[in-house]
């Protein structure tokens, strides 16, 4: 009976603290990703709680908002997402939020020559900027000045939590440079299953297949396949990579293939694309997880 008082206890307790914004403590920042909730947190520090409605190992081009999000959304007093259609089935979701409430779209603060295009059409562009820390961190110091004009008392507390995030992710984006010019230098790709990787490919120069166009939405065809393992097998690739959001069977068929033409390739990874590992796990903040996939991706193709 006891042990049910404090379950029943716990429940009303987190019910308050989201449900109802008079009897907040704190005001409530509710965010799309896990990525972004880990950067907002890092903005925010004890100001405010910080919510992700998508938990960790969900693909956000293919999430669509339950029940239970979009009370979230209605009680935020703020709400943060990232943007440049990741959250595809969302959009209609902030554009009508957005005439009642405060919202932060992330990557506004990229200048737009900086976006990488994929296509002809107007929302044609690759969501994946934080695979580029640099470009990250812009996103993050964005986020960092809309925080501060939506809430202008916490500004000191949010230009000092900002400059400590900006020199971490200054000193992540050259460790990943060093261990990337080095790949270059064994001349190895990057080959995963969706194409996550472009701005990463850009950023430090690696040369970066995807199986899977932009969005998981699209499957790949046989031609993509074919002519991956013909690229694979002239350029005596030593891996390629599944992903932690994503079936394996399409990067499982490139392997097959590759033994197919006697050449012998490992299926590396999972590495974390568009999700933070769980929290309290190597990959479970954002320069962990850029770390970790490093790690992998250097280990795996410099054996
Ligand atoms: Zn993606």
């Amino acid at each position: 009976m006891k042990r049910l008082w404090v379950i029943i206890s716990l429940f009303l307790l987190s019910g308050c603290k989201f449900d109802s914004p008079e009897e907040r403590e704190r005001p409530l920042i509710v965010v799309t990703t896990s990525i972004l909730q880990d950067g907002v947190s890092h903005l925010v520090g004890d100001l405010a709680d910080v919510v992700a409605l998508m938990p960790s190992g969900v693909d956000p081009h293919l999430y669509k908002a339950s029940v239970r999000d979009l009370d979230l959304l209605q009680n935020a007093n703020l709400v943060i997402y990232h943007g440049l259609y990741l959250e595809g089935k969302m959009t209609e979701i902030f554009e009508k939020l957005s005439v009642q409430k405060d919202l932060i779209n992330a990557s506004e603060g990229i200048d737009p020559d900086a976006l990488i295009k994929s296509g002809t059409e107007a929302h044609a562009v690759d969501p994946h900027i934080w695979f580029d820390v640099e470009l990250w961190a812009k996103a993050m110091n964005h986020v960092s000045l809309e925080l501060s004009e939506w809430q202008p008392a916490w500004n000191n507390e949010l230009n000092s939590n900002n400059e400590a995030y900006q020199e971490e992710l200054k000193e992540l984006d050259g460790e990943i440079a060093v261990k990337v010019k080095e790949l270059r230098q064994s001349n190895q790709a990057l080959i995963t299953a969706h194409d996550a990787f472009a701005y990463f490919g850009k950023a430090y120069g690696l040369d970066v297949k995807g199986l899977q166009g932009l969005s998981t939405l699209s499957e790949p065809g046989l031609r993509d396949l074919t002519g991956l393992v013909n690229f694979i097998v002239q350029n005596d690739i030593k891996a390629v990579f599944a992903e932690q959001t994503i079936s394996p069977k399409a990067i499982e068929a490139v392997v097959a293939g590759c033994a197919n033409q006697n050449h012998v390739i490992s299926l590396s990874g999972p590495l974390f694309t568009d999700s933070l590992d769980a929290p309290g796990t190597s990959a479970g903040t954002y320069t962990g997880m850029v770390k970790t996939n490093m790690e992998i991706i250097y280990n795996s193709l410099l054996p």
